[in-house]
């Protein structure tokens, strides 16, 4: 339990209360260090907290098997690691976040530190990042995809970017991935595919290449506006919001090198399908999605589903 209190003469004091599991005076000790080096941080005033019987005596059996089990499992497997540690946060999950609108207030619980390896702090924030599939609000049907193609999958990829912030730590991992490839640029194709290179591009202090659709060229073609350099030798990332079948990717590595620019690495937000499983493979780059979905396209005259009668779905967005 915490408290923010602020008393008469305007000091600002924080009451936190818990039973002392021995875990105390490491917590006391973390956090009177980060607040001797100037983190903006809580002094802490005492060790001594009274217990708190109605939070140990909960019953822990509520707990599903497998959320025990694959703590354990990645406990374990964090533990074999060998890595160096890093002090980080460790209690980084959404009911110890205020928020004012969409801007952080106060983070609770602020002596939850770790001596861990840097991929346990990193998953806790990981796992209250909003998952892609969830921001793209999938709905599951029998779609008329307007490509030619039926698919039994819709997704709403403008609202992908409706939250930018909610995309900030995809948009880091992704940077990661794709930044160990030595790159000078990222090209995404115009909307999602561009909005997404340049979040990266950002990251990596890298150049933004957006790749514009060119009607005149089949099937689907890009064209890259003239920048102020040449391109040529450039190693370039190129990013999409989804991938399918892959088009607009094979377009702009295509448009890419038909500039001197050498293609090194694909992203993508969504992976769909098993046809975008093989993107990577047909273009010989590696591909990065944050995130695979099941589903399945086939040409509209030859759609299962319309065989079986199904009726087209009408997408609810
Ligand atoms: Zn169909």
């Amino acid at each position: 339990m915490v408290f923010g209190l602020r008393l008469t003469g305007d000091t600002d004091v924080v009451v936190k209360a818990r039973a002392d599991d021995g875990r105390a005076v490491s917590c006391v000790a973390a956090q009177a260090q980060l607040a001797k080096r100037g983190f903006p941080c809580a002094r802490p005033d005492s060790a001594v907290w009274p217990a708190i019987d109605f939070l140990d005596n909960r019953d822990q059996a509520v707990v599903p098997a497998y959320v025990v089990e694959t703590a354990e499992r990645t406990r374990r497997r964090i533990r074999a690691a060998g890595l160096q540690c890093v002090l980080g946060r460790a209690d980084f999950d959404a009911q110890n976040l205020r928020w004012h609108g969409r801007e952080v207030w106060a983070v609770h619980d602020g002596d939850s530190l770790a001596w861990q390896p840097e991929a346990a702090p990193d998953a806790t924030i990981d796992a209250m990042a909003t998952g892609i599939a969830v921001l793209a609000r999938p709905q599951p049907g029998h779609f008329d995809l307007a490509t030619g193609y039926h698919g039994d999958l819709w997704l709403d990829l403008n609202a992908l970017f409706l939250r930018p912030a909610l995309l900030r730590p995809h948009v880091r991992w992704l940077a990661g991935q794709l930044g160990a490839h030595d790159i000078d640029a990222v090209c995404g194709p115009l909307d999602g595919g561009a909005f997404l290179a340049q979040a990266v591009a950002d990251v990596l202090d890298a150049a933004f290449l957006p790749a514009y659709r060119d009607p005149a060229k089949k099937p689907a073609g890009y064209h890259l506006p003239p920048v102020t350099e040449s391109i040529s030798g450039w190693r370039v990332a190129v990013t999409d919001d989804a991938v399918n079948a892959g088009t607009a990717v094979r377009a702009c590595a295509a448009e890419l090198r038909s500039q001197a620019a050498q293609p090194v690495a694909v992203g993508a937000l969504l992976a769909l399908g098993p046809a975008a499983l093989n993107v990577g493979v047909d273009l010989s780059l590696p591909f990065y999605p944050v995130e695979t979905m099941t589903s399945q396209v086939w040409p509209a005259d030859n759609c299962p589903l319309c065989a079986e009668g199904t009726p087209v779905t009408r997408p609810s967005f």
